[in-house]
């Protein structure tokens, strides 16, 4: 049968210790043992199903991990504080000094930034590459690559990465796909298509609420086990937790993840269609000139869309944020960085998610000054919304004379 995730995730059944419909949240940090020798049994990694402390695992982390690990089907997963909670840990948990990884080069900022000036600390280098060619993608592994790290979607710049293509070439040399997921939930199933390692800021469209920060890493028992070891694990030693009474919230959240995906993505179609119609720059991975639509295409669980995120470069960072501060005043979303909320967010990236990243590396890789990202909002109706972001543009002498 297909491969569906929103079936995994509702074909899951908990129920609360008395018979709740929702599991019951365990509200502990400690957790109580009959016998002395069980609790040195769960240090030891040997007790399944016994409890030891919240930083390791906890009954409502686990469910969660468990509904997440349904969606990308993989074994299991281990959630965390945050996006950045659940990066870290993995490429140090993979990589020890001396070690090299190849990475994309249109990475979130924050990612962006730790590989190039936090690992190196660590003797940890890494090469940035274009993720859309795989020659170049395979001609930067050494001897000592560890992981070849990629976004599905990237962020800011859309790209899409070739899964399959990018897994072949990391099995022939025997290193980690890992691959972050945030962009493209329900849309890409990257572990399907050969990533080892999928990662998530659940902090976007998976909880959709913009009131948490959290994150997941979706792999292997082996891999999630090692994460989480009392004596080596990097999740378990460097301590970026989920809160358990957050778990909670965000596991009744991501049961609507896919209706809200299928909406997301509706809007963003609509309004990427329209805003190149108008003749704006625009890149969505919907659009048939979005030079990955072939790829995404094929990759795609078609159910829920292209996504939620577009962009479009209106020339200048004076136009752009002209622009944002006007749709903000005619309540058509916000001017705030991150993404996947019910209302619609834009910032520009090369000032503020991405300002991480130098200005000739922004250059470099296409990121203008005058791009907007817009993670696109669960709007009633588009066509309203449209119509008052195109005669902001119009106020603003954004579009071209002849198309006004
Ligand atoms: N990955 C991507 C693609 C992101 O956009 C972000 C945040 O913007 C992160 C990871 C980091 O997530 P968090 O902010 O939850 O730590």
């Amino acid at each position: 049968m297909k491969f569906n995730p929103a079936n995994n995730i509702q074909d899951l059944q908990y129920f609360g210790e008395f018979g709740g419909v929702n599991p019951s949240i365990s509200d502990s940090s400690t957790y109580t043992f009959l016998s002395a020798k069980t609790m040195f049994d769960t240090f030891e990694g040997n007790a399944d199903g016994c409890y030891l402390y919240s930083r390791h695992s906890s009954p409502s982390n686990l469910y969660l991990g468990e509904a997440l690990a349904a969606m990308e089907g993989t074994e299991t997963a281990n959630v965390s504080a945050s996006g950045m909670g659940a990066i870290t840990p993995v490429l140090l948990q993979l990589c020890k000094s001396g070690d090299h990884i190849v990475s994309s080069r249109t990475i979130y900022g924050g990612t962006y930034a730790f590989l190039k000036n936090f690992t190196p600390r660590f003797q940890i280098e890494t090469s940035f590459v274009d993720i859309t060619k795989l020659d170049m993608v395979e001609a930067a592994i050494t001897p000592n690559t560890k992981v070849l790290y990629c976004e599905a979607v990237s962020n800011p710049l859309l790209e899409v990465a070739d899964i399959a293509g990018l897994s072949k070439i990391a099995k022939k040399h025997n290193i980690q796909l890992v691959v972050d997921n945030t962009f493209s939930p329900l849309s890409i199933a990257p572990a399907k298509l050969g990533a080892d390692i999928v990662i998530h800021s659940l902090t976007k469209f998976i909880n959709g609420s913009s009131d948490t920060v959290g994150g997941v890493v979706c792999g292997t028992q082996a891999f999630i086990d090692q994460l989480r070891n009392v004596n080596d694990g990097a999740s378990m030693l460097l301590g970026s937790t989920m809160d358990s009474l957050r778990a909670a919230s965000v596991l009744k959240n991501l049961r609507t993840l896919h209706i809200r995906m299928k909406q997301h993505s509706e809007n963003a179609a609509y309004l990427a269609e329209m805003f190149e119609k108008d003749g704006l720059k625009t890149v969505y991975p919907g659009l048939a000139s979005h030079p990955s639509h072939k790829l995404f295409k094929s990759m795609m669980n078609e159910d829920y869309g292209f996504g939620g995120m577009l962009t479009v470069d209106v020339g200048s960072i004076d136009k752009a944020n002209e622009l944002m501060e006007l749709m903000q005043k005619r309540n058509l979303g916000y001017l705030a960085v991150s993404l996947g909320f019910y209302k619609t967010l834009f910032s520009a990236p090369g000032t503020s998610t991405s300002s991480e990243i130098p200005e000739d590396e922004q250059a470099a890789m296409g990121l203008t000054d005058g791009l907007i990202r817009f993670s696109v909002g669960l709007d009633n109706d588009i066509k309203r919304t449209y119509a008052i972001m195109r005669e902001c543009m119009e106020a603003l002498n954004i579009l071209k004379p002849e198309l006004v």
